[in-house]
């Protein structure tokens, strides 16, 4: 046994100190480039060393005893990192780590020979990667030793050539695994069918990338051939007088076709009713905005799955669709909100998704469809506000409020506060000792804008 203090981790962190210290001045080009050589080696056996100490974490329970929902999440609690580095060292550490079964005894590492090539810093975490996705890639129906033998080549590959070159190799590989495409099964299209929405960027555009299975394909390839054809929901000519005429006009492309004609699908979906109640309100698009915003049908409204809207573009919408909109007055507050009565489940909720935005959990960026309503425990003053003692916290982060030790407590801000209504979340005393009450700002990005503004004002 010894302490980390004295053990080989404070070794490492003493020898680089010592190399940063080092003067490279006097070392001839050679040295330099040897240097370079030996840096690298080291730094990629480091990502094998932060392999073996994630799998421990994870193996001791760590990221739940902190509260956190994902190992992934822990990472970014304790290193900062943001939330792709963290999954990606997640799962490298699943791919190369070695676990444990509930016995204690090894399982078998899923990319041994990888593992194996990083352990002696002759591949990077980028290399691995490559290999992990060429290896996803790999039909189920492939025998389970040529599979083993397919990522041995690979990680052959990695120790000569480039994570480029590797990407190269495996898709070659992959055809000569199965080069008719005949090994590719039902397993196989599970478990590679996807369809992702990005963020959403400043312009309020957001990204899609996936992959259909055959059935989801024909079925959208159905819709579109109608809704996508020519003249068909053209914005610009939305009631055409004669549609051979406004196919003639539409002067959009095949993408552009296609992504209105998915609008109105969604749109058809949603006015069927068909797709009944979500957390006790209608599924249907939720704005809120402002009153100020209704005047003016200017600035950018919000929806109950996190998403910007321009207020016309929604003002629009809601002519077709009929979503709720939540008005809220120029103090922020609901116009429809009472001082004392009780507002029915699906109210209740549609007060909340303006005002709390969100999970009010610190940091959690959960949107108002992923939350259930939650009862704080008390006033953190005597001053009541007119926001009943509600608030909104998404089912992850729902499971950390108790009232033992290691459990979150959750309280209402008074009058007094700077965010009176809002709730304050103090974490157990093993993640702040100081349990000092914070305020999730995830979901009012204007409110940190607004503190920094006033602290800028007050420099002289
Ligand atoms: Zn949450």
């Amino acid at each position: 046994m010894h302490s980390i203090t004295e053990g080989p981790v404070a070794a490492l962190a003493a020898a680089v100190s010592a190399v940063l210290d080092d003067d490279f001045t006097p070392l001839c080009d050679d040295d330099i480039a040897e240097a370079m050589r030996i840096v690298e080696r080291v730094n990629r056996r480091l990502a094998a060393v932060s392999t073996r100490l994630i799998v421990q974490a994870t193996e001791r329970a760590m990221p739940r005893r902190a509260g956190c929902t994902s190992t992934a999440s822990y990472l970014q609690d304790v290193l900062r990192l943001s939330r792709s580095d963290a999954t990606g060292r997640v799962t490298a550490a699943k791919k190369l780590g070695t676990w444990h079964d509930v016995g204690g005894h090894p399982i078998p590492v899923d990319l041994p020979a990888t593992s194996t090539a990083q352990q002696s810093g002759d591949i990077s975490p980028e290399h691995a990667r490559k290999i992990a996705a060429v290896m996803h890639d790999v039909p189920a129906g492939i025998p389970r030793a040529l599979r083993d033998d397919a990522e041995k080549i690979l990680a052959e590959c990695a120790k000569e050539g480039t994570p480029e070159d590797v990407q190269k190799a495996g898709e070659r590989l992959l055809t000569y695994l199965d080069p008719d495409g005949k090994l590719t099964d039902d397993r196989d299209r599970a478990r590679r069918r996807a369809f992702r929405i990005g963020p959403q960027g400043p312009d309020l555009m957001s990204p899609v990338s996936g992959c259909i299975d055959p059935t989801a394909r024909a079925l959208l390839d159905a819709l579109l051939a109608k809704q996508a054809k020519p003249g068909m929901n053209n914005p610009d000519d939305p009631n055409p007088a004669d549609p051979a005429d406004a196919a003639t006009k539409d002067v959009r492309t095949a993408a552009q076709r296609n992504h209105d004609a998915l609008k109105r699908i969604c749109e058809i979906a949603l006015e069927s009713g068909e797709s009944g109640t979500h957390r006790g309100l209608p599924v249907t698009a939720i704005i809120t905005m402002t009153l100020e915003q209704l005047e003016e049908a200017a600035g950018v409204a919000t929806t109950a799955t996190g998403g910007r809207i321009p207020v016309p573009d929604a003002l629009k919408m809601a002519e077709k669709t009929r979503p709720w909109l939540a008005i809220f007055d120029h103090a922020g507050r609901p116009l429809h909100l009472g001082r004392t009565s009780r507002l029915a489940s699906g109210e209740q909720r549609l007060v909340l998704i303006p005002f709390d935005r969100g999970c009010t959990k610190p940091r959690c960026d959960k949107p108002p469809s992923l939350c259930a309503v939650h009862h704080p425990e008390e006033w953190a003053d005597d001053g009541k506000t007119d926001i009943e003692n509600e608030t909104f916290v998404c089912d992850g982060c729902h499971a950390l409020i108790t009232k033992t030790e290691t459990g979150w407590k959750t309280i209402k801000a008074g009058n007094d506060h700077e965010f009176p209504g809002r709730t304050l979340w103090i974490a157990p005393k093993h993640i702040d000792p100081e349990q000092k009450p914070r305020i999730n700002h995830c979901h009012h990005p204007e409110e940190l804008l607004d503190q920094a503004n006033e602290s800028a004002d007050d420099d002289p």
